[in-house]
């Protein structure tokens, strides 16, 4: 048995008890009634699926007193998510640390904890050790035994499948082409899963944040590279193979820059935080500046190649975004980034860029929202994953049970 599944690992009936779970989760506390009519399922439907998941443990009832006239004197049942049914953690891989946020199965958190890394890259066995080192270290900061997380998902940077495990590329990992699924069974005690960090941020945003309640938004995370999750219709878009969405990997110029995923002219190659920190010690007698502050610094105090190359970047950026809206016509871009913000001019400079080029319709550019990238964000994001895949294997398991 595989641990990479997806709803598509489910069959009919386990489908059913998915998307009921999933309303009950985004209703807090509700009725079969009110289940059936948003789902515009039978009551018979419903209630077999609730059956089940109380069976599980995945869901809980409550009794509430009656709300209104018409049931007056009968105790109303409603179901809730059933808080203690697990733990997950959700990990990003960062430069320098392993950020790890442990929840309960209805999204509370328990706590958080940061491992620091003594390599930004490493060998694929040599991450998962490090995962595992983080995630004890979590447990025992949270008073919780290993044995109570009952999956974890890993945030990774780069072009990876998250539906398999398989990861094409990272700029965190030394190899290429690794089969991460084997290596999670060998070295981890519970069920693991991977994603890209981009994709989780947007699912972070989705369920928590600026996208609550949107269709189609686009959230671009900026920082040592760039990535982006997409969501269209409500979910996430992933592409065929798992690896769609690599803004950061976009060609913005012909034979243009050297990227670190060993292509030319990417926009991570001019807009990232490494781009920008080699462009801006280029060309110079003695030491330039070694991270973005320094640069911003330097920018503010009259360094001409410090203020070409943020101005520069600001100006990829900005076409790079009107290539989104041309392409996407989204509701909502979210731009987060770890990076102090830049200060005037260079905000003007990327929305003059994005104005410019972009197709001229009578409507309104989508709303955009520039804003420090919340750390939590991705670990949160990727607990939120954690969460959907244990209630996927514990329905899944459950369902065995019912067959037999
Ligand atoms: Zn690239």
């Amino acid at each position: 048995m595989t641990d990479w599944i997806g709803i598509g690992g489910l069959d009919a009936r386990g489908a059913t008890q998915f998307r009921v779970l999933q309303c009950i989760r985004d209703a807090g506390e509700i009725s079969r009634t009110d289940i059936a009519r948003a789902l515009d399922s039978s009551p018979a439907t419903v209630t077999a699926a609730c059956g089940a998941l109380l069976e599980s443990g995945l869901i809980c009832e409550v009794e509430r007193a009656p709300s209104d006239t018409v049931q007056r004197g009968r105790p109303r049942i409603m179901l809730r998510i059933n808080g203690g049914a697990f733990h997950v953690a959700g990990m990003k891989i960062a430069r320098q640390a392993i950020l790890v946020m442990i929840v309960d199965s209805q999204g509370e958190e328990i706590g958080t904890y940061t491992s620091p890394l003594a390599e930004s890259q490493m060998p694929a066995e040599v991450l998962v050790g490090e995962v595992r080192k983080a995630l004890e270290a979590a447990c025992q900061s949270c008073n919780l035994p290993m044995t109570s997380i009952a999956g974890l998902t890993l945030g990774l940077p780069g072009f990876l499948n998250g539906s398999t495990g398989f990861m094409h590329w990272s700029s965190s990992v030394t190899e290429r082409n690794v089969d991460f699924a084997p290596l999670f069974r060998r070295n981890l005690p519970c069920p693991t899963f991977l994603d890209n960090d981009a994709n989780l941020v947007a699912k972070a945003e989705h369920l928590f944040g600026a996208g609550r309640g949107l269709r189609n938004f686009l959230v671009v995370t900026v920082e040592h590279g760039v990535g982006m999750g997409i969501v269209l219709d409500g979910e996430l878009y992933r592409g065929e193979r798992g690896c769609g969405a690599e803004f950061g990997h976009t060609k913005v110029q012909i034979e243009g820059a050297v990227c670190q995923c060993g292509q030319r002219g990417c926009l991570e190659a001019y807009v990232g935080d490494y781009a920008m920190v080699r462009d801006a010690a280029t060309g110079r007698q003695g030491h330039g500046p070694t991270s973005i502050p320094e640069i911003l610094e330097a920018a503010r105090t009259g360094d001409t190649l410090c203020q070409d190359v943020l101005e520069r970047a600001s100006q990829f950026l900005g076409v790079a975004l009107a290539n989104l809206v041309n392409l996407f016509d989204p509701e909502h871009i979210v731009l987060a980034r770890s990076r102090p913000p830049f200060g005037p001019p260079y905000p003007e400079i990327m929305l003059e860029a994005l104005r410019r080029n972009t197709v001229q319709v009578d409507a309104p550019l989508p709303e955009i929202t520039v804003r420090n990238l919340d750390e939590s964000m991705w670990a949160k994001g990727a607990a939120a994953h954690g969460i959907e895949m244990v209630s996927i294997l514990k329905i899944r398991a459950q369902g065995v049970v019912d067959a037999a």
